[in-house]
């Protein structure tokens, strides 16, 4: 039997009703030589500001820069630690040490993945010790000061925020929201009982519009969001070396600035962002319904209340993930891993000196789990044959 291929994701059928908007763009940038900044790019981060219900956006190169640019504007220094996951993409780390600082880590919630606040707080009261006169915690084992928390909406949906802020407040912390996978996503605050969207909350915010994101450019993209308007001024200046006017460099910075016609195209998808997301909650709930009764052969995401997820992965865990991988891929249905292996314990952070054991919930969910086929044109039929066949796999181990 020749079953029809599941891909992963589908980035060819979501651009094909928007072929002719795009070539506009493209004659408008030609027409003009506008590649650079401009007109196209301030539309862009005007109508990205308004949907993240955000002050201002500075249109970047990619979520890496968006995140290197943010944190130092948001303040970090050479000697700094800032405190992120170990289940991230390796750019949230790299940003950290990027922009000057060290990359900390503390462990994630057993079910929605995001950083865990009571672990935070534990980490900030045990590891840490406040000075009062410098007012920050420094680190015992090192000596450094604990300067930033970098929370990670991962896989679409927002990290606990509201004792996340509560503790930056207390222990004098920034905050910088890893929102690349997150465009859209929502967050009930008890503080103020309204809900917050991603790249609102904290001092600032990343985003990444790299091509399989929510929203995702035709190359690299990105930008940051804040609501402090001397952080957006910084970001501006550091992604076109410092200049604040042609060859005035106020401060040294890099070449990091957004592409006008990625901008144009982005403009174009924002519009349709909303209903993209909304398709990918209809996507989530129906494999919620078509896993029903299955739950004891693998775990579905949890999406808390007070949450709003943007789906950005559909991602189960099993205890036997390679197996389940390479049934669905003879099935002919592609899967993604986010993250196979913690970041405390790739190559690249060996200097770092952490060991197996020390983030046990992201260790067993780098194990575990699996990101099943999501994108908004995703159909129903499609669904029942992924997880039909991810139930038959989880039978017969
Ligand atoms: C995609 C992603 C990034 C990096 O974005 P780029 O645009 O590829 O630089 C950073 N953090 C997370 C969580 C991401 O998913």
């Amino acid at each position: 039997m020749s079953d029809e291929k599941i891909p992963f994701l589908d980035l060819v059928t979501v651009h094909r009703g928007l072929e002719e908007e795009f070539v506009q763009i493209l004659r408008k940038a030609l027409s003009t030589a506008g590649f650079i900044g401009g007109p196209m790019v301030q539309g862009f981060e005007q109508d990205f500001a308004q949907f993240c219900e955000s002050r201002a956006c500075v249109g970047v190169g990619s979520g890496t820069d968006a995140l290197r640019f943010a944190l130092i504007a948001a303040g970090i220094r050479p000697g700094d630690i800032v405190v992120t996951v170990p289940n991230t993409f390796i750019a949230t780390t790299e940003a950290i040490s990027q922009a000057g600082g060290t990359p900390d880590f503390v462990d994630i919630d057993e079910r929605t993945y995001t950083i865990d606040p009571v672990k935070l707080r534990q980490y900030l009261e045990t590891q840490c010790a406040w000075n009062p006169t410098l007012k920050r915690a420094f680190h015992n084992r090192s000596g450094k000061p604990v300067a930033a928390a970098v929370p990670v909406h991962l896989y679409g949906q927002m990290a606990d925020m509201d004792p996340i802020l509560a503790l930056a407040d207390e222990f004098n912390l920034k905050v910088v929201e890893d929102a690349c996978q997150a465009q859209g996503a929502e967050y009930f605050s008890q503080k103020d009982h309204q809900w917050h969207t991603a790249g609102s909350m904290g001092h600032a915010a990343a985003f990444s519009f790299y091509p399989g994101k929510n929203l995702g450019a035709c190359g690299e993209a990105g930008a940051v969001t804040t609501n402090e308007e001397p952080i957006a001024q910084i970001c501006r200046l550091l992604r076109d070396h410092g200049q604040s006017k042609k060859y005035c460099h106020d401060m040294e910075g890099y070449n990091g600035r957004l592409d006008a016609i990625q901008a144009g195209f982005l403009r174009v998808k924002l519009g349709r962002l909303k209903a993209w997301n909304e398709q990918r909650r209809e996507i989530a709930e129906r494999y919620h319904k078509l896993f029903a009764g299955a739950e004891a052969l693998l775990t579905l995401p949890h999406q808390p209340e007070g949450s709003r997820s943007v789906y950005h992965l559909y991602v189960v865990r099993v205890a036997d993930r390679a197996g389940l991988q390479k049934r669905l891929d003879q099935a002919g249905i592609g899967t993604g891993i986010h993250y196979p292996t913690a970041l405390h314990l790739t190559k690249a952070y060996e200097g770092l000196g952490f060991c197996v054991g020390d983030f046990p919930v992201a260790e067993r969910a780098s194990a575990e789990v699996l990101s099943l086929p999501m994108f908004p044109e995703l159909t129903g039929r499609q669904q029942e044959r992924v997880v039909s066949e991810v139930i038959k796999a989880c039978k017969c181990r």
